[in-house]
């Protein structure tokens, strides 16, 4: 097979045959050019029986080469190269352009623009592999500059060195390093080496300097082709039950020129983002739009709605709670629950006013998220550092959560099974093969009211209290939300407090006695943590135009989300290794399209080969959109 490439490469200056000279300087930091020339034979099985079409769409095109247009120099990861594109002609309505004109490139097949190495817009190029890393890394462009302007010195460097080396190396022979003289030297009229030159010297290297500003346009423009495609995969996000929460992480961090103060989630089971947004107020009624967008998403898509959502606040319907006297946080009868306080509580107009029953399913069981609630608490005391804070905590988060009897007892059984005596299972165990529960109202308000009544005037040997006296106030407010049942867990099918994740054998011991299940906790704050954490890296720098906020923040939960179906493991799925929507959209296409392929994919299926089916999980209408 001929090798046919479109790429030429510079020689190997240390190659260079020099004769009787020093090596010259001009072949040591010369770059790698991409030859784009449609209309020349050599992409003749590219073009096929395909006839150029005209810029101008003249009905009977006719394009020749005509002469080569100017270099374009492209900056890649590994450093630049140029696109040298030739100058077309179309002789049916004689007019000119050049074959890499963004304009003209969008109306030839997609097979041509597949080859090409960049991204070309009127103004701007930038090598594919700059914005694979740049949504790989999630840099900012900032840091991207920075990370390709170090690539471009540093390789000039290496050449300036290539370059005294070669220099010293005919110097070396001529001195008889290498045993025999050669006389080179003394043919040389003169011997003072051409200097190298700088990295900016406009009449030599002219080397290429890289700015902040132009990354962020490429990135939008990026972002401009992979905006459908990004909408689609999260329109087509959707879950059971929700979590949902504020945080001013990315507020603080970022100064928005909308002046925003937080920001807003919506997780499903599986920690996937259905929407966030960056509010400037957090008053419910900002939240509407949204849920009425999420409503309408999953009625087009013909879904049932989640029945189920943990909220970092407005639980239930909103109440009043008056500040205690001065002295009253020391006296016992103030923290005691009466049954006049449970029926106050619990009783008048406790409509749930939040955005998500108004908007979004008047039925959705909407719960205090625990661990917001135990924040609470531990933020009324005086301080971490304080000795009884440790032991309050864990005697909080006790009377929060009770285990399972039933996985207890499965437990210890295979304890038992095991050999393992006495038959009490570490916490350890407990934690994977167990479920915990937040017990009814009543029960909880009982348990936590005991725990507040051992610390309640607790003292460190200082004579401090673990409490500031507004725990008092805290735990009025807090009794309402228990005693509402805002916290208690409600009765669910599997995979709403927890997804079981397979058996596993106790000490690897054989035998169905010592398999105990995996409990994958569906609740809790980590992931939605981890979130947070994503969110604030997406967006880096601390002053964004509202324009580059939404392309990293889109691209950003997209991957997160795609991440989020890789960690699942689900059995039957099979997700693509790379994280590039528009690619896979295009690829789903071209599977969709052809019949050929599609019997050839399903062949592949039934041998047992991978297929792409993120798409078809995570977009559920992916398929009817894109057709
Ligand atoms: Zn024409
Ligand atoms: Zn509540």
């Amino acid at each position: 097979m001929n090798m046919v490439s479109l790429w030429r490469y510079p020689p190997q200056p240390e190659l260079i045959e020099t004769n009787t000279g020093l090596p010259s300087p001009k072949y040591f930091q010369l770059h790698p050019f991409f030859i784009w020339k449609p209309e020349h034979s050599i992409m003749e099985r590219l073009r096929n029986n395909y006839i150029l079409p005209c810029l101008y769409r003249c009905q009977n095109p006719n394009v020749v080469s005509s002469g080569v247009g100017r270099p374009r120099v492209i900056l890649g990861i590994t450093g630049q190269f140029y696109i040298l594109a030739s100058r077309l002609c179309c002789k049916a309505c004689k007019r000119y352009w050049f074959a890499d004109k963004p304009q003209w490139l969008d109306i030839l097949p997609q097979r041509f623009r597949n080859i090409l190495p960049a991204f070309l817009t009127h103004k701007k190029a930038i090598c594919k592999t700059v914005m694979d890393e740049l949504r790989r890394s999630g840099k900012s462009p900032n840091d991207m500059a920075n990370q390709l302007s170090e690539v471009l010195h540093l390789k000039f460097e290496r050449a300036h060195l290539a370059y005294l080396l070669s220099v010293q190396n005919v110097r070396d022979a001529e001195a008889g390093l290498y045993g025999q003289k050669t006389i080179t030297g003394a043919l040389r009229k003169d011997d003072t080496p051409a200097p190298f030159g700088d990295y900016g010297d406009t009449d030599g290297w002219n080397g290429v300097y890289v700015s902040a500003h132009y990354l962020i346009e490429c990135l939008l423009h990026e972002y401009q082709r992979q905006e459908a495609a990004l909408t689609q995969l999260l329109q087509g996000t959707f879950g059971q039950v929700f979590r949902s929460d504020h945080t001013r992480k990315v507020a603080r961090k970022v100064t928005l020129l909308s002046g925003t103060m937080s920001s807003y989630a919506v997780m499903n089971e599986n920690w996937m983002i259905l929407f966030w947004v960056m509010l400037q107020s957090e008053s419910e009624q900002s939240l509407e739009s949204m849920y009425c967008g999420l409503s309408n998403r999953y009625s087009v898509a013909g879904i049932p709605k989640a029945k189920y959502q943990w909220v970092d606040r407005d639980c239930c319907a909103a109440f009043r709670v008056m500040d205690p006297g001065p002295y009253e946080h020391q006296q016992w009868e103030a923290w005691r629950t009466t049954e006049a306080t449970v029926a106050e509580v619990t009783s008048g107009n406790l409509k749930n006013l939040h955005a998500a029953c108004r908007k979004f399913n008047e039925d959705m069981v909407v719960k205090l998220d625990l661990f917001h609630c135990m924040r609470r608490f531990t933020r009324e005391c005086v301080s971490e550092h304080h000795p009884l804070y440790g032991s309050f905590c864990q005697f909080l988060s006790s009377a929060f959560s009770v285990v399972d009897q039933g996985d207890l007892e499965k437990l210890k059984n295979a304890y038992r099974f095991c050999g393992i005596e006495p038959s009490n299972p570490t916490k350890l165990h407990i934690r994977e093969h167990c479920r915990t529960k937040v017990p009814h109202p009543r029960e909880l308000v009982q348990w936590v009211e005991e725990v507040l009544h051992h610390f309640y005037l607790a003292k460190d040997p200082n004579n401090i209290f673990l409490f500031k006296p507004s725990m008092l106030k805290l735990w009025w407010i807090q009794r309402i939300h228990i005693l509402r049942g805002c916290l208690s867990d409600p009765e669910v099918e599997e995979g709403i407090l927890y997804r079981y994740g397979g058996t596993l054998q106790l000490n690897h011991v054989k035998g169905d006695g010592a398999a105990v299940p995996i409990w994958i906790p569906v609740r809790g704050t980590s992931q939605q943590e981890g979130f947070h954490f994503h969110q604030a890296q997406w967006v880096t720098g601390n002053r964004v135009s509202p324009e580059l906020f939404q392309a990293q923040g889109m691209t950003g939960v997209a991957r997160w989300n795609y991440q989020r179906l890789v960690d699942l493991k689900q059995p039957g799925v099979v997700l693509p290794g790379v994280f590039d929507p528009v690619l896979m959209r295009v690829k789903q296409g071209i599977y969709k399209c052809d019949r050929a392929t599609q019997i050839s994919s399903l062949a592949h299926l039934q041998q047992g080969h991978r297929r792409e089916v993120w798409p078809a999980i995570c977009g559920a209408r992916l398929s009817t959109c894109a057709s």
